[in-house]
C-alpha cells in the first residue's frame, strides 16, 4: 500500500472556496489561506445563529496501544461516508502539533484513505495558528520576566512563577534552563524551562472561549505565580490580554480545509488530553454544527480520558451535547488489554482478545452512563483475522451494542458506509446527555465521582500536597470548576501496566493546579511530561523534500 503522503499527493483538491460555498458561506464568511485553506469568520455564528444545529457524534476509543487505534483516521472517514450516503457532513479535528511530528508519533492529519488535506500543511505550520499561540503565550512570559527586572512592582517571588515559556517542538534540552544571566541589564536570574505549545493554557483556553472577547477575559484570569505573601498574580495585573488576544485575532478563527473525498473539514485547536481536555476548539464544532447536517468530533486518547473529558468539561462549556458516541476498537489494542506482548500483537489470538473486550465492555458501560448511544468502530488492520473481527462482534451482539468493521484506513468513505448508516440510526434516536457531575460539586466530590464512575477506583488519595492545595482552591473560589484529569491513556487506572478493566486499585492524585483561564482545576496523578523528547530514531531523520517539491517520510 502506499504511503500516507503519497495518498494524499495523488488526491484531487478542490479550491477551498468552492468546499466553502457548498457549505452555503459567502465570500465575506471565509478569508482564504492560499487555494486549500481558509478561515472561516466569526461573524457566521452570529448570523446562523437561529438555525438549528446539526446532529453531534464524538469519537473515541478503548485503551490504545502505542501507535493509537484509529481515532483522527475515522473521525474523516465517517464523515466521508456519511456524505457518501447523502448526508451533509463535516469533521472536525484538532491541529496536529508539529514537534511531535518528527519524534515518534507522526503526524495527525488520519490515515491511509482517511485523511485531512493539505495533509503537509495541515501537519506543519499549517495557517499559523500555533506560531500566533506561542507568541502570546511567550509575550506574557517576557511582560512578567520585564516585570521583575523593572523593580517588581508587583511584588513577584521569582521562586513562585508558574509560567513557563512554550515552543513547538520536542526538545527535552529545554524542560529546565536558567534564565537572566549575564550583565546588570540583563533580567533577573531565575530557574525557567520550555514546555510545548500544545501544553500552554493559552491553547486549552482558545479551544474553550465562544467569542474573541470571552478568549481576552480567560486570558486575564490566567495565574502566572505569586507574590511574596503567596496571592495569585495574573495576566491581568501585568496589563497583558490585550496585545495577547491581538496576537490571536487570526488563530481564533476556524480553520477550513477538506478530506481527500472533499468533505469539508475544520481543523482548530489542538490542546493535549492529559494535562487539558483534548478536543478542537469550541467554535469549530459550533460553527460547523450550524454548517453541516452531521459533525463527527474527536476527544484525544481513549474515552476514561477524552469522553470524559468532553462531556463534563467541553459540552458545558460550549452548550452542545453529543447525539451519538462511536468508540473505536481494534483488535490489536484488544490483544494488548488481554495480557498479550506488545511485540506479539500481529497473530492470531483469540484468548488474549476474547480477555480483553473487557475493556471495551467497561467503556460502553461508561458512555452508557452519560446517556448518550454508541456504536463500536472496528477499525481493521492488515493483520487481523475473520476469527478476531467474528469475536469482536459477537461479543458486542451479546451486549447489545451496535458494532461496525471500518474499512476507511483502506477504502476511504466506501469502507465506512455500514458506520455511517448506523450512526444515522443512532442519531435518531433520543439521546438524553447529561454530564456526570454538577458544576455545584465539590472539587473531591468530581474527582471521586469520575474515579470511581469511570475509572471504577475503589476511592481517591491526596497526595499532602494536594490536600493543601485542595483547600486553597476551594477557599480562592476554584471549587465550581470543572476538573481535568491528567492520567495515563494506557489504563483506566493511574498505573499504565494495568490493563483490561482493572478492579481493587485506588488514583492517587498528587498535585492540583488550576487552570483560571481555560476554566478548569487539574488533577495530575502521575508525573506528566509537559516538554517531550525525541526517540533514539526521530522521524525527522526519515523525511525529505525532493527539489521540485515531492515530501517524503511525513506521515
Ligand atoms: P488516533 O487518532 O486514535 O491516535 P490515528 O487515526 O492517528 O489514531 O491512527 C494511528 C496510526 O494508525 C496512524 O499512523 C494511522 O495511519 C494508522 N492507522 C489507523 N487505522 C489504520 C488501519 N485500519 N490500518 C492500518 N493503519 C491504520
Ligand atoms: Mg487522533
Amino acid at each position: 500500500m502506499k504511503t500516507d503522503v503519497e495518498i494524499a499527493q495523488e488526491a484531487t483538491l478542490r479550491p477551498i472556496g468552492e468546499i466553502a460555498e457548498g457549505l452555503g458561506l459567502t465570500t465575506e464568511d471565509y478569508e482564504p489561506y492560499g487555494h486549500t485553506k481558509a478561515k472561516i469568520s466569526l461573524d457566521v455564528l452570529d448570523r446562523l445563529r437561529d438555525r438549528p444545529d446539526g446532529k453531534l457524534i464524538l469519537c473515541t476509543a478503548i485503551n490504545p496501544t502505542a501507535a493509537g487505534e484509529g481515532k483522527t483516521t475515522t473521525n474523516v472517514g465517517l464523515s466521508m461516508a456519511l456524505n457518501r450516503i447523502g448526508h451533509r457532513a463535516m469533521t472536525t479535528l484538532r491541529e496536529p502539533s508539529l514537534g511531535p511530528s518528527f519524534g515518534m508519533k507522526g503526524g495527525a492529519a488520519g490515515g491511509g484513505y482517511a485523511q485531512v488535506v493539505p495533509m503537509d500543511d495541515i501537519n506543519l505550520h499549517f495557517t499559523g495558528d500555533f506560531h500566533a499561540i506561542t507568541s502570546a503565550h511567550n509575550l506574557l512570559a517576557a511582560l512578567l520576566d520585564n516585570s521583575l527586572h523593572q523593580g517588581n512592582p508587583l511584588g513577584i517571588n521569582p521562586k513562585r512563577i508558574t509560567w513557563p515559556r512554550v515552543m513547538d517542538m520536542n526538545d527535552r534540552a529545554l524542560r529546565n534552563i536558567v534564565i537572566g544571566l549575564g550583565k546588570v541589564g540583563d533580567g533577573v536570574v531565575r530557574e525557567s524551562g520550555f514546555e510545548i505549545t500544545v501544553a500552554s493554557e493559552i491553547m486549552a483556553a482558545l479551544c474553550l472561549a465562544t467569542s474573541l472577547d470571552d478568549l481576552k477575559e480567560r486570558f486575564g484570569r490566567m495565574i502566572v505565580g505569586y507574590t511574596y505573601d503567596k496571592r495569585p498574580v495574573t495576566a491581568a495585573d501585568l496589563q497583558a490580554p490585550g496585545a495577547m488576544a491581538l496576537l490571536m485575532k487570526d488563530a481564533i478563527r476556524p480553520n477550513l480545509v477538506q478530506t481527500l473525498e472533499n468533505t469539508p473539514a475544520i481543523i482548530h485547536g489542538g490542546p493535549f488530553a492529559n494535562i487539558a481536555h483534548g478536543n478542537n476548539s469550541i467554535l469549530a464544532t459550533q460553527t460547523a454544527l450550524k454548517l453541516a447536517d452531521y459533525v463527527v468530533t474527536e476527544a484525544g486518547f481513549g474515552a476514561d480520558l477524552g469522553a470524559e473529558k468532553f462531556f463534563d468539561i467541553v459540552c458545558p462549556a460550549g452548550g452542545i451535547a453529543p447525539d451519538a458516541v462511536v468508540v473505536v476498537a481494534t483488535v490489536r489494542a484488544l490483544k494488548l488489554n488481554g495480557g498479550k506482548d506488545k511485540k506479539e500483537l500481529a497473530g492470531e489470538d483469540l484468548e488474549a482478545l476474547g480477555t480483553g473486550l473487557v475493556n471495551l465492555e467497561q467503556h460502553l458501560e461508561n458512555v452508557a452512563k452519560f446517556g448518550v448511544p454508541a456504536v463500536v468502530a472496528l477499525n481493521r488492520f492488515p493483520d487481523d483475522t475473520d476469527a478476531e473481527l467474528d469475536l469482536v462482534r459477537r461479543r458486542c451482539a451479546e451486549l447489545g451494542v451496535e458494532v461496525a468493521l471500518s474499512e476507511v484506513f483502506a477504502h476511504g468513505g466506501a469502507g465506512g458506509e455500514e458506520l455511517a448508516r448506523t450512526v444515522v440510526e443512532l442519531c435518531d434516536r433520543e439521546s438524553t446527555f447529561t454530564p456526570l457531575y454538577s458544576a455545584e460539586d465539590d472539587l473531591l466530590t468530581k474527582i471521586e465521582t469520575i474515579a470511581t464512575e469511570i475509572y471504577r477506583a475503589d476511592g481517591v488519595d491526596l497526595a499532602p500536597a494536594a490536600r493543601t492545595q485542595l483547600a486553597d482552591l476551594e477557599a480562592n473560589g476554584h471549587g465550581s470548576l470543572p476538573v481535568c484529569m491528567a492520567k495515563t491513556q494506557y489504563s483506566f487506572s493511574d498505573d499504565p501496566t494495568l490493563l483490561g478493566a482493572p478492579r481493587g486499585f485506588r488514583i492517587t492524585v498528587r498535585e492540583l493546579v488550576v487552570n483560571a483561564g481555560a476554566g478548569f482545576v487539574v488533577a495530575l496523578t502521575g508525573d506528566i511530561l509537559r516538554m517531550p523528547g525525541l526517540p533514539k530514531v526521530p522521524a525527522a531523520v526519515g523525511m525529505d523534500i525532493a527539489g521540485d517539491g515531492t515530501i517524503s517520510g511525513l506521515s
